[in-house]
């Protein structure tokens, strides 16, 4: 099986490049080991997989649906449908007990600012799974301010107890290839990869009306 799968080296609800298909949950990403719930060894019952019955995965699968979600709120705020010229932010908490990963606390920078706090108030940094901020009029790739607060957001989030892997997701303006319309994006960064976006090249891309791994 694995001889025809397309080459995706993401997890949650991502993709490289635009002119892929969003990964389903019942995708098997490339180069992982895939998650069977059913049809072990029937050749009349094919196997089906979920990303969300593997732990690593499920919350990736739910910070992304959680991302999507901070992106509707951020539009609600917003006149322009590109963000104006305010940063906005949220933070995306997880449940300990349910596993499920909710945004919270919008916040809205001052006009022409560059930049917004992240408001952990209520919840505390341990359960901070992804944070989320806006780029208005620019693209989706983390700032020289974002790659130095990287490490400080993480460390945060684990002298709180927390875990590693703090996923950056940044809101901006991209297109779908040359001479198609800007419309807004949201790419996400961790440790592995956000030290390319400094070189330009792109984090994945999230998809908007990603839904959490309970529905
Ligand atoms: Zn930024």
């Amino acid at each position: 099986m694995t001889d025809v799968l397309p080459p995706i080296l993401v997890t949650g609800q991502r993709r490289q490049i635009a002119a892929m298909h969003f990964p389903g949950r019942m995708n098997s990403p490339s180069g992982e080991q895939p998650i069977e719930v059913s049809g072990e060894g029937d050749p009349e019952d094919p196997p089906i997989y979920d990303r969300c019955a593997d732990p690593a995965q499920q919350v990736d699968w739910n910070a992304d649906a959680a991302a999507a979600e901070a992106l509707r709120r951020f539009q609600n705020s917003a006149g322009d449908p590109l963000l104006d010229n305010r940063e906005r932010s949220m933070v995306l908490i997880r449940n300990p007990v349910t596993g499920m990963v909710t945004a919270e606390n919008l916040e809205v920078g001052v006009p022409g600012a560059g930049e917004v706090p992240f408001n952990v108030d209520g919840f505390g940094w341990a359960n901070v799974v992804g944070l989320i901020h806006s780029h208005p009029g620019s693209r989706s790739f983390p700032s020289s301010a974002d790659l130095y607060n990287y490490p400080v957001w993480q460390g945060l989030v684990t002298q709180a107890g927390g875990s590693q892997g703090l996923r950056l997701y940044i809101v901006g303006a991209g297109n779908d290839g040359p001479g198609t319309p800007d419309r807004l994006m949201i790419r996400v960064y961790n440790q592995t990869n956000i030290a390319s976006g400094e070189q330009g090249q792109a984090g994945p891309e999230v998809n908007q009306n990603a839904l959490p791994c309970n529905v």
